[in-house]
């Protein structure tokens, strides 16, 4: 097997290591989730310095190690200048690498989830609405990863859907009637419609997504779901919600306050 070969990659993470030296936690198209060693990449003139930092695209040319690989050298395909310096955007590019992390298993080649979240890295660059865009990734990457919410029928009584105000149960994985919503421990009051909603976010692709004008209290309330829903199935914390939800309380006291005028 060969000792050097060459991945697309997103760097996900990175952390110091010994003097000038960083470990960089790498979402490659070829390989999957993998951690490398990039060797003086803390040294102001190394010239992968700022390739290795999340979140950048590069081309990478990797070494096998004795334990972890090496980066040797990092070509930078997109830096996404605007998740850098705008913090709204980059609190919601935190929350799509630490999503996509958390779903990914190290060295497991996952080249759907791979485009996706480069798709919605550069949606989000560009300057879509973050609201609906992570909210879809949210949902095709729970459904990608096999434990997508049950948006069809009632996961208690298995009555069709209708209008009204029903619930959902991270527990049970899906939507309840109002009947059903009172005798469950763990449900959240939710509009029927926002399910609809859901499934034009599951069955659009991202660049469509972005066209479009969504309810945003709806999406709001739907991103909240979905992330207690993966918690919950991949038993990890998302840490960079707390970040995402605090900037949400901002943006909607935005809006009611518009709503008002
Ligand atoms: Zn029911």
């Amino acid at each position: 097997m060969s000792r050097v070969y060459h991945v697309q990659a997103v760097v996900m993470r990175r952390r110091n290591l010994a003097e000038t030296d960083k470990i960089v936690t790498l979402f490659t198209r070829e390989r999957g989730k993998l951690s490398a060693v990039a060797k003086g990449a803390r040294r102001p003139q190394s010239r992968i310095a700022g390739a290795t930092e999340p979140p950048t695209f590069v081309r990478a040319f990797m070494a096998v190690g004795q334990n972890l690989d090496l980066v040797t050298q990092c070509e930078v395909k997109e830096a996404f200048p605007h998740l850098r310096t705008d913090y709204d955007r980059l609190t919601y590019c935190n929350y799509l690498l630490e999503l996509a992390d958390t779903l990914l298993e190290e060295r497991l080649p996952q080249p759907e989830l791979f485009d996706l979240l480069l798709s919605a890295l550069y949606l989000l660059n560009g300057g879509a609405d973050p609201l609906p865009l992570v909210t879809a990734f949210s949902l095709q990457a729970a459904e990608d990863a096999g434990f997508g919410p049950s948006l069809d029928e009632r996961v208690r009584c298995h009555e069709p859907i209708s209008r009204g105000l029903g619930g959902y149960s991270v527990g049970l994985g899906g939507a309840l009637c109002r009947v059903c919503r009172p005798s469950v421990k763990d449900a959240i009051r939710f509009p029927v419609s926002a399910l609809d909603t859901a499934k034009q976010l599951l069955e659009l692709d991202l660049p469509a997504v972005a066209k479009l004008t969504w309810p945003e209290r709806e999406v709001r309330g739907l991103l909240r779901i979905l992330r207690r829903h993966t918690e919950y199935r991949t038993e990890k914390k998302l840490k960079s919600a707390e970040f995402l939800e605090a900037l949400q309380l901002k943006e909607k006291s935005a809006t009611d306050t518009a709503d008002e005028v």
